[in-house]
């Protein structure tokens, strides 16, 4: 198989999705075992479900916090902690690159660990396997600092990602399916950029032409691939 040498670049971005976690036992968004397909996201990941009920909601993203703390980082998250200076653009939530010890990470769809007040602005860590508190002190509910469904991404966030990759050398896409925008199109803002793009995927995502794309998991290709010394 090929390697690459991560020194023989200067600005590398690995942009990953929920396939990136999938072998550290998060579930998947779609397909076998995804989680939108045991809850309805009207009840538990929308602004209309969280003004409702908002203690329903917030002891659903409690489970999904207590769920992925008993998952732990693989050694792909290993591999790619191992190259300080890359860039991490995620659409994961878990905070799994940070666990693994990735500090350059953009978090595309928000964190699990950081809730936020929207009326006083508002925003809170909060990495425990329980939220230390549900309320603000400015006394309304604090709601997960997470992209729900039907929710604008932030644009400073999205505007930091794009530039980071159009600005990259090396591109290398793991995990994700090209299904959700604007993340879907980043793939392909690499690759007119000129970098060398590489997509790590067991299934074919329909997304744009890598210059080299493996079918095999996040876990043993990452590896194989970054063979370092
Ligand atoms: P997706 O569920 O739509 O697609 C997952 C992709 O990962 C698929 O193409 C699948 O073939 C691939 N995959 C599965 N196992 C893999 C493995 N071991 N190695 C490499 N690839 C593997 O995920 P998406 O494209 O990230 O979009 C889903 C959305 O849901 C995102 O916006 C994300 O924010 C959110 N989400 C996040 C998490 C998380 O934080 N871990 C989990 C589920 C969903």
């Amino acid at each position: 198989m090929k390697t690459i040498d991560p020194s023989s670049y200067q600005n590398i971005v690995f942009f990953t999705g929920a396939g990136m976690s999938a072998e550290s036992g998060v579930p998947t968004y779609r397909g076998k075992g995804g989680i939108w397909r045991q809850y309805d996201y009207e009840e538990y990941a929308c602004q209309s479900a969280f003004e409702r009920n908002p203690e329903k909601v917030l002891n659903f993203h409690d489970l999904r916090r207590r769920a992925v703390l008993d998952c732990h980082p693989h050694e792909g998250h290993q591999v790619i902690a191992r190259m300080p200076s890359a860039t991490v653009i995620t659409q994961n939530i878990d905070g799994m690159h940070q666990r693994a010890g990735s500090r350059n990470v953009i978090e595309l769809h928000g964190s699990l660990w950081r809730l936020r007040c929207d009326h006083c602005g508002t925003r809170k860590e909060d990495i425990g396997r329980e939220y230390e508190t549900l309320h603000c002190s400015c006394g309304r509910w604090l709601r997960p600092d997470i992209t729900w469904f039907g929710d604008m991404l932030d644009e400073s966030v999205t505007i930091r990602a794009m530039k980071l990759i159009a600005s990259s050398d090396l591109f290398i896409s793991i995990g994700t399916s090209g299904t959700v925008w604007p993340a879907a199109g980043y793939p392909a803002l690499a690759c007119d950029s000129g970098a060398f793009c590489i997509e790590i995927n067991p299934e074919p995502s329909g997304a744009t032409s890598f210059d080299l794309v493996i079918r095999n998991s996040a876990s043993v290709a990452l590896p194989e691939l970054f063979r370092m010394k």
